[in-house]
């Protein structure tokens, strides 16, 4: 059976094995997981190099059911390991939990080849789950993955990067030409690996965290001071003269704090 590449799915499949297998091979058990859960398959490219990893129990999310299809005819060691929908929809606490069989005694990975249109998305969703997933491996367009391992100072350091960084190291792996793909794609690809640092909770609030961040990287040319004024935010200390892309996390962090217990000014 032919899959005709579907765009509004993302799909672009692989058929350079020898970076298919890299991939696969980027899977290295930081942090204890038993179960490696791949989004979108499609037809299995990188999947034939996850599932000989026998530490780990392979499971893979699939929106296209023709590619669903394919895979039950050609991986039937996928039986009951796929499931059928949008990743963006799923409780991966409720899923993990299933698949334990109720008592979850670990944790898991991502991997992918990921569908380009919702690489932040499911950034953003691993995030929300970031204790159940110490690794977060795959292939981004290019732009997306420097962006993602992008140290401050650096152009392309933004939103994305400071929040993935603050529970997250990342590195940029390898990059990928558009012929390594049918279709090939209009962009660069890149692969990254992250790893769940240490850190549990910020020394701040979160969700002041990420409103800093993003205030001060939506208006990324203007300094601190002026870009979160629109926060009623303003009070004297030298971080605010800098511009968000000179941050780095720890900066942050102390920001949101100074935010949250302004220096009393004037004394
Ligand atoms: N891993 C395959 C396919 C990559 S293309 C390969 O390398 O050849 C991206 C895949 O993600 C497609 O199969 C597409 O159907 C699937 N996909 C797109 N959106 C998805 C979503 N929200 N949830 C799960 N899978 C999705």
């Amino acid at each position: 059976m032919k899959v005709k590449a579907k765009k509004h799915l993302g799909q672009h499949f692989l058929r350079d094995l020898d970076a298919s297998k890299r991939i696969a091979d980027l899977l290295s058990g930081h942090g204890g997981y038993d179960t490696v859960l791949e989004i979108g398959p499609g037809m299995g490219v990188l999947t034939q190099f996850i599932l000989p990893k026998g530490e780990y129990k392979t499971y893979v999310v699939e929106i296209d059911r023709e590619s669903v299809a394919y895979l039950k005819v050609n991986f039937p060691v996928l039986e009951g390991r796929i499931v059928e929908g949008d990743f963006l929809r799923m409780n991966l606490q409720e899923w993990y939990q299933s698949v334990q069989s109720g008592t979850p005694k670990g944790r898991f990975a991502l991997i992918g080849n990921y569908p380009y249109n919702i690489s932040s998305q499911i950034l953003f969703k691993a995030l929300d789950y970031r204790d159940l997933i110490p690794e977060i491996i795959g292939m981004f367009q290019k732009e997306v993955a420097l962006r993602i391992a992008a140290p401050p100072g650096k152009k392309d350091y933004g939103i994305l990067s400071v929040l993935l960084q603050a529970f997250y190291d990342i590195e940029y792996s390898f990059s990928v030409p558009p012929g390594a793909f049918d279709p090939p794609p209009k962009v660069q690809s890149g692969v990254v690996r992250l790893k769940r640092n240490n850190v549990q909770k910020l020394d701040c609030d979160e969700k002041r965290f990420i409103q800093v961040v993003k205030a001060g990287f939506n208006q990324r040319r203007k300094t601190l001071r002026n870009a979160l004024k629109p926060l009623g935010i303003n009070f004297n200390d030298p971080l605010l003269d800098k511009r968000a892309e000179q941050l780095s996390v720890a900066d942050f962090v102390r920001l949101t704090q100074l935010v949250e217990n302004p220096p009393v000014s004037g004394e």
